[in-house]
């Protein structure tokens, strides 16, 4: 490719909401263009790229023996009450009617729609197991798109969806597909750890995340360098400590607190260790209209996916009760307490370890001292806090770790979460309908992407790994009116171009300065600069990623780049 006939949309700047390497990256080196918040437009460069990811996302899950398809990204209202998910699903669901006063949704997912469709097409077990995978985009109106492509409104992600007769069948199909990711995010160099992870609206039995590790990232992952135990913190927890000593109870006291509401007022104030408060939250369910308190050491974050869990609610029913709502239920906003409170209480495990805790009184300006579970409230006991640094692994009991990490895929053991109501079965050897058991495994291919960037960039720009660059080599003729760098030029670009090699012959009329700034910016493996010893046909190979700079001839430089590319597949 001429690179005088080719869209370089390259920029000095990103706009200043631009704040992650690869959402800068993206915009400077030309690759996408916002059109509104959440949704890109990809230009040429970024969309080889992209094919380049996709391409070996396919690879790998024809290998694995899925089946492509492609479905549309309109889905009808009827399958979503089928599995009860239209209520559920919340704002996220981008809904819309058509002039007959239909409704559908743009698919954030497609569990519906793939079950729907084996439901229909397979008729006999013979047919099973069966795995099925598309490419395609999804639609999600998140809360707050941003950092480019990493968290967009719409996306493309590669969705697969496996249909079996026995959970056994679901294990096989679902290890499959663990080891499958794996060899795709190897093959995409991605640095990336597999944790455990919560099914969320999905839902299901089992499930497991890949995370891109990055400081970016928006997901923490504790984990254990002892014994490998790694999950994600809104799944992970921890070992409970038991107190090695138990203090003797001591009679509660009310004392005045003015003003002291939060957790580090109450501390400083009364001179007591945060983990000698217990925290009193106040949730309201929005289903039911319900008020639940939630009791957590002072020191501690509630893990709401926990909560929601537990309540069997989605994320967008439950909310923090307002200052009416806690004053409704005879208490104050930063004095709440468990004692002598009409309310459900929920009372994470850490909490029955301590005695003579701090609360809130439920009075204006007071607090309580001395208060212990059993003797001055009850509540139900379960797991409720974010396992946090320094916790003990479950597995091994050794202090917990934590990093961050970009999801770019999940896993999940669905079972018949779906087949069930959508009655997606097969019959039987003695002839009795069962469902089929299911698995779904996504890939976020744009974050992929975005994710890619992250781990291999530097001042000067992305640094593909040279299997999804855009282009594998360029030329950079220092001055293409010089007959000899023409020629040498010329030579280059067509060797290189038989030898089926993506190259670029940058014949713009600027600077060399100028354009090695462009291609360094884009990320093009190697960059062969033509100059002065044209005619002796020697030119100056530089690659991207150490900016090392070598004399080769026009032949050995054109196998370097052959070499390397093979080596890349
Ligand atoms: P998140 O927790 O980041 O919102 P999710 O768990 O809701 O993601 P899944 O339903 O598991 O996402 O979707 C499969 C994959 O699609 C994710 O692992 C992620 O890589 C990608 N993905 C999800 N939401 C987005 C988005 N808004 N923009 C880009 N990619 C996304
Ligand atoms: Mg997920």
């Amino acid at each position: 490719m001429k690179a005088s006939k080719m869209l370089i949309a390259t920029l000095k700047e990103a706009p200043n909401e631009a704040i992650i390497a690869s959402h800068i990256l993206l915009i400077r080196a030309g690759m996408i263009r916002k059109l509104v918040a959440g949704v890109y437009n990809y230009l040429p460069l970024g969309l080889r790229t992209l094919r380049k990811i996709e391409n070996i996302i396919r690879e790998e899950m024809d290998q694995a023996g899925s089946l492509e398809i492609l479905s549309s990204a309109i889905q009808p209202k009827e399958l979503w009450e089928e599995s009860g998910r239209w209520q559920k699903y919340g704002p996220e669901l981008m809904r819309f009617k058509d002039r007959h006063d239909r409704e559908f949704c743009l698919g954030p997912t497609h569990e519906e729609i793939f079950t729907n469709l084996v439901r229909n097409e397979i008729k006999s077990r013979k047919n099973l197991p069966i795995n099925l995978y598309q490419i395609q985009t999804k639609y999600r109106d998140e809360l707050r798109p941003r950092f480019g492509l990493m968290r967009g409104r719409e996306f493309i992600m590669k969705d697969a969806y496996s249909f079996d007769l026995t959970y056994d069948g679901l294990d096989a199909s679902y290890d499959l597909m663990y080891k499958t990711y794996q060899r795709i995010f190897d093959r995409l160099h991605l640095n990336y750890q597999v944790v455990l992870a919560d099914t969320g609206a999905i839902g299901g039995s089992g499930s497991h995340q890949f995370m891109a590790l990055s400081d970016v990232g928006e997901s923490d992952i504790i984990y254990c360098d002892q014994c490998g135990y790694a999950a994600d913190v809104e799944k992970a927890t921890a070992l409970l400590e038991k107190p090695s000593t138990t203090d003797n109870l001591k009679p509660i006291q009310e004392v005045y607190t003015p003003n002291q509401k939060s957790i580090e007022e109450v501390s400083a104030f009364l001179k007591v260790d945060k983990k000698q408060i217990v925290k009193s939250l106040v949730y309201k369910n929005l289903t039911n209209n319900q008020f639940v308190m939630v009791l957590i050491r002072g020191d501690r974050e509630v893990n709401e996916i926990k909560l929601i869990n537990h309540l069997q609610i989605a994320e967008h029913e439950l909310a923090l009760a307002s200052y009416e709502d806690i004053l409704n239920l005879n208490s104050v906003e930063g004095f709440v307490g468990p004692v002598n409170l009409a309310i459900t209480i929920l009372v994470d495990e850490e909490v029955t370890t301590m005695t003579n805790f701090v609360t809130g009184s439920n009075h204006q300006d007071y607090h309580l001292l001395n208060v212990n579970f059993k003797r001055d409230f009850d509540g139900e006991v379960l797991d409720l806090r974010k396992a946090a640094v320094n916790d003990l692994c479950p597995c091994c009991g050794k202090p917990l770790k934590i990093e961050r990490g970009i999801e770019i895929g999940q896993i999940f053991k669905l079972g018949t979460k779906y087949s069930e109501p959508l009655k997606c079965t097969y019959q039987d050897e003695n002839g009795q309908t069962k469902p089929m058991i299911m698995g779904c495994y996504g890939i976020g291919v744009t974050r992929t992407m975005s994710s890619i960037i992250e781990q291999n960039h530097d001042e000067n720009g992305i640094i593909w790994p040279i299997n999804v660059a855009p282009y594998h080599v360029v030329i950079v003729p220092i001055n293409y009116d010089d007959p000899a760098i023409k020629e040498g030029s010329d030579y280059l670009y067509d060797k290189l171009c038989a030898e089926h090699l993506e190259v670029i012959l940058d014949d713009r009329d600027a600077k060399a300065g100028f354009k090695f700034k462009d291609w360094e910016l884009i990320g093009i493996p190697f960059i062969i600069t033509v100059g002065r010893r044209a005619s002796e046909k020697i030119c100056e190979f530089k690659v991207r990623k150490t900016l090392e700079k070598t004399e080769l001839s026009f032949d050995e430089a054109i196998n370097e780049v052959k070499n390397q590319v093979l080596k890349a597949k």
